[in-house]
């Protein structure tokens, strides 16, 4: 059984690509086979995970896109990038942005991505998919692929309304598109406990939302270790293990684990 999680706001700087990676790292060494695909034009996944030139790469998540869209064949392991024992990529760039476009048009444009998805779901245990920060086209594909959506929320400010949102782009996905989708959790990242408005926005967020959907126990803390990781391409378990962002981030893999498939 394989699970597809989307990772997914569509506020920017909120901890999606960082928890992509390091939750990815995580489930992978864990002996869990992992497939990360960056669904953002920006390519922060495929940067961070050190590849730093993605638009000299061979093959992408854009082309996977024109080749479903185009019901062309998909030769076996197109644009997959081997990362490291049991982690795989599907890197994105520029070229994503100018596929969006042409997605308009599709027929069932809004499952091209999950054709692709399902096929993939034999080879792996976990499929995350690291969401651009919008609601467009792109985004709706990767709830239409997944079974759950782990949605970061940066506890530095006053998120209720952009949640309200997604919630309800999420909920529209479920009754049209995907029925098994549901809710991972809602993951708190940057958090400095230290201040009094970081725990007046985590109580405000339980009191809005808790009873309705999962809030994940474990808080992402503030770390400028954390922050560091993208630059040196390293993830928080190899760059920092001893630090509070590493030991959060295991905690959050074991709560992903425990939830199962
Ligand atoms: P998103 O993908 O939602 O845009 P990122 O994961 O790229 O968000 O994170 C936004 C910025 O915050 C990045 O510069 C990243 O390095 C930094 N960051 C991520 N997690 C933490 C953390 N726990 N503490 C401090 N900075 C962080
Ligand atoms: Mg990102």
């Amino acid at each position: 059984m394989s699970k597809v999680i989307a990772v997914a706001n569509q506020k920017g700087g909120v901890g999606k690509t960082t928890s992509v990676m390091n939750l990815g790292a995580g489930l992978a060494s864990a002996g869990k086979k992992v497939l990360l695909v960056d669904l953002d034009p920006q390519a922060s996944l495929t940067l961070s995970l050190g590849y730093r030139e993605p638009d000299k790469l061979e093959a992408s998540v854009a082309d996977i896109i024109s080749r479903v869209v185009n019901d062309e064949d998909i030769p076996e392991g197109l644009g997959i990038i081997h990362v490291s024992d049991n982690m795989d990529l599907l890197p994105s760039n520029i070229q994503l942005s100018a596929v969006e476009v042409s997605m308009v048009n599709a027929m069932s444009r809004e499952l091209v991505l999950r054709y692709y998805i399902e096929q993939a779901r034999e080879k792996y245990d976990f499929i995350l998919i690291d969401c651009m920060p919008s609601l467009g086209i792109l985004t709706v594909n990767a709830l239409a692929s997944a079974d759950s959506v782990l949605v970061p929320v940066q506890a530095a400010y006053l998120p209720v309304k952009g949640l309200q949102q997604l919630i309800k782009t999420i909920y529209t996905v479920k009754r049209r598109l995907n029925s098994r989708l549901s809710i991972e959790g809602i993951l708190f990242t940057m958090v400095d406990r230290r201040t009094l408005y970081a725990k007046e926005i985590i109580e405000e967020v339980n009191e809005a939302y808790g009873k309705s959907i999962p809030v994940f126990s474990t808080e992402i803390p503030i770390s400028v270790r954390a922050s560091e990781t993208s630059m040196v391409a390293k993830n928080i378990y190899d760059y920092d293990p001893k630090g509070k962002a590493a030991s959060a981030y295991s905690a959050l893999t074991q709560e992903v684990l425990k939830h199962g498939c």
